[in-house]
């Protein structure tokens, strides 16, 4: 079999987005969402959905799209699809094309595999979890301390096992404003996450993740001290990502675990490197850093030395890669962002169902569908098709949107 052609259709289609940058509900936004297909000369085909920024609801932008459809599109025709590990060598060589674009690549070549095997990615990687554990995991900026204690109940009472916050970056929780010169607001974190775990009980698990906002190590560690007094599972991402040796100062200064690299690039190379520094005490990785072979080679570098692999963000993909590792490595999956108002369990208009539908007992089950489970609705695209790529971060409002889609 060899791979006869990359396309990408770029398709008009609308979702709730979250205005992270102004901490509000922005209802039926429309924007740009991209097909990727990977076709070859037995008619067996392999798609991904999205793959930019943050993960399968964003469509590839221009830039993207360009280094898919010549560099990438001319080393892939001619190859077998079902040389993952061969093509998956040359992402990691042939320079300038970004991760997320050859992440898009291998994960097309999953569902191709999947496809052609009548399998679903999870079965043909090594099933290990046939439903996974969901936690909740909310928008950044959702509010004030109570707004978050009110939502993390209401998650709590819908069955989620977990919950994660997201706090409050370059946004004032008290005016409600962006704060373009401030990214955290360490005070309220603090009564953000007292708040929630007032409202949820002692025994609830919860999480938390700043997003690599705190700027000094004193404001690092004086969170943490909290987390651990109110008993949070893990601190996830709290100050950049390229001060390696501040976070294994961190590790050692407190007893929580420490969970990151999150958004540092090099995939599993980096998250390698960091296990060996003693930088992190759990560590994380995505489709869209290394593909779906990535991201199982990183939780299998974690089984290895017995941490934690926590799976970054939702998806079809990032769910596929749960359920081929063993939950004592990679325990739950990222269900959100998630905020008031925002629907959650509603499939895109482009898919007739989603992939992460929440079971009343917390967990979700994996997709039965063979490859990644897709059940596209085609008519919908045909519909909807445009010429010009993703035009979301060129609508001169805030990039900080998120989808629950
Ligand atoms: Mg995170």
């Amino acid at each position: 079999m060899k791979i006869t052609d990359v396309k990408v259709r770029n398709f008009r289609t609308h979702a709730d987005f979250w205005d992270f940058g102004h901490g509000k509900l922005e209802p039926n936004a429309e924007y740009i969402q991209t097909l990727t297909t990977i076709d070859t000369d037995e008619g067996v085909s392999g798609h991904y959905i999205g793959g930019s920024m943050r993960g399968d609801h964003l469509g590839l932008n221009a830039t993207e799209q360009e280094h898919l459809l010549h560099r990438a599109r001319n080393l892939l025709i001619g190859q077998n699809p079902f040389d993952r590990e061969l093509i998956w060598k040359w992402m990691w060589v042939a320079n300038n094309i970004p991760e997320n674009v050859w992440g898009v690549v291998d994960n097309a070549l999953w569902d191709l595999a999947g496809n052609f095997a009548g399998l679903p990615v999870y079965k043909l990687m090594g099933g290990a979890q046939d439903r996974v554990k969901a936690y909740a995991s909310t928008v950044p900026n959702m509010g004030s301390p109570d707004d978050y204690a009110k939502h993390a109940l209401e998650c709590k009472n819908k069955g989620y096992l977990a919950y994660k916050i997201h706090p409050h970056y370059f946004w004032d929780p008290h005016t409600r404003q962006p704060t373009p010169g401030r990214p955290s607001h360490v005070a309220v974190d603090i009564e953000t996450c007292q708040a929630v775990r007032a409202a949820v009980g002692p025994d609830y698990v919860l999480m938390y993740d700043p997003w690599g906002t705190y700027m000094t190590f004193e404001d690092a560690v004086k969170v943490g001290r909290e987390l651990e007094r109110l008993d949070f599972y893990w601190y996830e991402h709290p100050m950049p990502e390229t001060r390696v040796e501040m976070y294994a100062k961190l590790c050692r200064e407190l007893d929580i675990p420490v969970l990151s690299p999150e958004i540092a690039a090099g995939g599993v190379f980096t998250r390698a490197e960091w296990i060996l520094r003693d930088a992190s005490d759990m560590t994380r990785i995505d489709v869209h850093r290394g593909g779906i072979t990535g991201a199982r080679k990183t939780c299998i570098v974690a089984e290895a030395y017995g941490i934690r692999c926590e799976v970054h963000m939702s998806g079809w993909a990032n769910l596929h890669v749960i359920g081929a590792t063993h939950e004592d490595t990679s325990e739950y999956y990222e269900k959100g962002l998630l905020a008031p108002g925002l629907p959650c369990e509603k499939a895109p208009p482009y898919l007739k169902e989603r992939c992460d539908v929440i079971q009343p007992d917390g967990y979700i089950d994996m997709p039965k569908g063979p490859g990644l489970g897709y059940d596209i609705n085609w008519d919908f695209i045909e519909d909807n098709l445009v010429n010009e790529p993703s035009n979301i971060f060129h609508t001169g409002r805030s990039p900080w949107r998120g989808s629950a889609s």
